[in-house]
């Protein structure tokens, strides 16, 4: 994987462009693309973001969401669209797997490969050009650099600022976590220069559910919690029968799994949750513990030392009791 500064020399002509992404794009993800998406196209290339599947409903004020092609929705036409591709940039994530049925056709794309990410351990041999920075909060903080460093800094406009804002937002905890560096801070002040309204996108990201979201969490909470103190541990798993009975769409469960380590002490919280294709986990953990190692070894997963993801396809209750099982070997490091 070469420097992606050296992308800046292919922009030089206009080219037809694919921005893609992980499955169940984020604010992070979408914010990313959103960004980059808007950057191209004043630079006058012909940009498209194709999305492997749905995404949350309250990503749809974003400007230009409108535009995302959903590949589940639009299989052929998506294929034919990155055959046909010059330049295809992967963002926000490492591995080609996280773009599910995406996967295949991505790999067989014989255009130039962008990668943009801060997860740990990415596939760069499946790159042409790219970066990888895990220390940076946020991809939308790496495509506001690739932005900024590039010769066509004037481009940058009041959209992407909202879009890359977004995600920042999202992905530091709204600022709270340890990736929220000062130049995270001064990347905000950047934004803030160019018009966003901070105010508008948080109440636009987080005040933006229905009630039964709201009540199924409030279930969720009151019936799906087990604490299990010996390993600084919290867990929530949550069964089918909720997620039909509250309505729960994409993106309603986001955020549940941070409920967990606000319980003083707990170091590892972990969230199951009992989708249609697959058992999906999310950890995470504070301090030491590396969820990161964690789900990769236990769980086919990934992400950050602070924040990852896994899944199985075995059932709610098996899940249980391997989490149960594998905790065994952490009591030391979780105390
Ligand atoms: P979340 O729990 O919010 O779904 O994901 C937390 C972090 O872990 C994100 O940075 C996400 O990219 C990563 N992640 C989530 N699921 C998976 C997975 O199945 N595999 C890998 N490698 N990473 C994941
Ligand atoms: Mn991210």
């Amino acid at each position: 994987m070469q420097e992606v500064q050296q992308v800046y020399t292919l922009l030089k002509q206009a080219k037809k462009i694919v921005i893609t992404t992980h499955q169940k794009p984020d604010g992070d993800a979408m914010g990313a693309a959103l960004g980059l998406y808007h950057f191209l196209q004043n630079l006058g290339h012909d940009a498209i973001i194709i999305s492997p599947t749905n995404w949350a409903t309250f990503l749809n004020w974003m400007p230009g969401c409108s535009m995302v092609m959903d590949y589940e929705a639009n299989k052929e036409e998506a294929v034919k669209i990155i055959d046909t591709a010059d330049i295809l940039f992967c963002l926000d994530f490492n591995i080609l797997h996280r773009t599910k049925n995406l996967e295949p056709i991505l790999a067989a794309a014989s255009c130039i490969k962008v990668l943009i990410d801060h997860h740990q351990q990415p596939q760069e041999e499946m790159f042409d050009y790219g970066v990888s920075d895990v220390s940076k909060s946020s991809t939308c903080e790496m495509v506001y650099d690739f932005i900024v460093q590039s010769p066509y800094k004037s481009c940058l406009n009041k959209d992407i600022a909202t879009c890359l804002f977004a995600g920042i937002m999202t992905d530091t905890g709204s600022f709270r976590f340890s990736s929220a560096s000062a130049n995270v801070h001064r990347v905000v002040a950047e934004l803030k220069e160019l018009g966003i309204d901070h105010t508008v996108i948080f109440e636009n990201i987080y005040d933006n559910f229905s009630e039964s979201r709201l009540r199924f969490i409030g279930n969720a909470l009151l019936n799906r919690l087990e604490v299990m103190y010996e390993y600084n541990t919290a867990m929530m798993a949550i069964p089918k029968r909720d997620l039909i009975k509250y309505e729960i769409k994409t993106g309603d469960t986001e955020g549940l799994v941070n409920y967990l380590l606000t319980i003083e002490g707990i170091k590892l919280g972990a969230l199951l949750i009992d989708r249609t294709e697959e058992r999906k986990w999310s950890f995470r953990s504070k301090g030491n513990f590396d969820v990161n190692a964690f789900a990769r070894a236990h769980f086919e997963g990934g992400g950050h030392k602070n924040a990852a993801g896994g899944r199985s396809s075995e059932t709610l209750e098996q899940n249980i009791k391997k989490f149960k099982e594998v905790l065994k070997q952490y009591e030391q490091q979780l105390q």
